[in-house]
C-alpha cells in the first residue's frame, strides 16, 4: 500500500513560480501546504536519469533528505514514436542555444526544428505519433516514495501553429483533435494533459479521489 501524505507541508521541488503556483492550487483543496525547494534555499540537484521517473525521483529525493520533509518533484517531456521517444529526458535539452548563438537561454522554434528535421530524415512517410509523458515522484524523508505516470497522446504537425502555451505545443495535436496545444483554450489543455493524468492519478491515490 502507498504511504500518503495526509495533510501538512509539502516541499515541491522546483525552483520555477509557476510550476510551484500551479502545483500548490491543485493540492490546496486538501489541505497541503507547498512550500518551494527555492524558497527553503535547497540546492538543485543534477537531472542524471535515463527516464523521467528516474529525474522526478532524483529531484524529490534531494529535496526531502535537505528538508527533512515529504517532497514532490514532476519530470516531463515529449516523446516522438519514430525518434524511439527522443527527445525524452532530453526535451528541455533540444531548446538549449549554443554561446555562439548570443544570448544564453532556450529557443522552442530550434527545438521543434530539430525534431522536425529528424523526421523528415526518416522519410516522408514517417509516423507522426508522440506523447507528452509528466511523472510525478514524492520522496519522504526516510527513502520511502510514490510515482505517478501521466501521458497525452497526439501527433506532431509542421509548421508549428497558434500562440498560446509553451514549449513544444505549436506542434503538438492530441489524440481526436484539429488544433495544436497552442490553438486550443488553455482551460481544455490543463483538462486533457499529461500533467492532469499523473495529478488525477496521485489524488485518486493520495487523498482517494
Ligand atoms: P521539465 O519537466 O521542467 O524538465 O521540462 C521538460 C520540458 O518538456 C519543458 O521544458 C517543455 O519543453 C516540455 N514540456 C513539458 N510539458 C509540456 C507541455 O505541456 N507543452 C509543451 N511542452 C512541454
Amino acid at each position: 500500500m502507498t504511504r500518503t501524505l495526509g495533510s501538512g507541508s509539502l516541499v515541491i521541488a522546483t525552483h520555477n513560480a509557476g510550476k510551484l503556483k500551479e502545483i500548490s492550487a491543485l493540492l490546496d483543496p486538501y489541505g497541503m501546504k507547498c512550500i518551494s525547494a527555492g524558497s527553503l534555499g535547497l540546492p538543485e540537484p543534477p537531472e542524471t536519469g535515463k527516464t523521467f521517473a528516474e529525474n522526478a525521483l532524483i529531484k524529490a529525493r534531494a529535496s526531502a533528505e535537505a528538508s527533512g520533509l515529504a517532497a514532490l518533484a514532476d519530470d516531463s517531456g515529449l516523446s516522438v514514436d519514430a525518434l524511439d521517444g527522443r527527445p525524452g529526458v532530453y526535451t528541455a535539452d533540444w531548446a538549449e542555444k549554443q554561446w555562439f548563438e548570443g544570448e544564453p537561454g532556450r529557443d522552442w522554434y530550434m527545438a521543434m526544428g530539430k525534431v522536425e528535421g529528424l523526421l523528415q530524415q526518416v522519410g516522408p512517410d514517417a509516423a507522426r505519433g508522440a506523447a507528452f509523458h509528466c511523472v510525478l515522484a514524492i520522496a519522504w524523508p526516510d527513502g520511502e516514495h510514490a510515482i505517478y505516470k501521466g501521458s497525452c497522446p497526439g501527433t506532431l504537425t509542421w509548421p508549428p501553429r497558434g500562440k498560446l502555451g509553451f514549449g513544444y505545443d505549436p506542434v503538438f495535436v492530441p489524440q481526436g483533435d484539429q488544433q495544436t496545444f497552442a490553438e486550443i483554450n488553455p482551460a481544455k489543455k490543463h483538462a486533457i494533459s499529461h500533467r492532469a493524468d499523473a495529478f488525477a492519478k496521485l489524488v485518486a491515490d493520495q487523498f482517494g479521489g
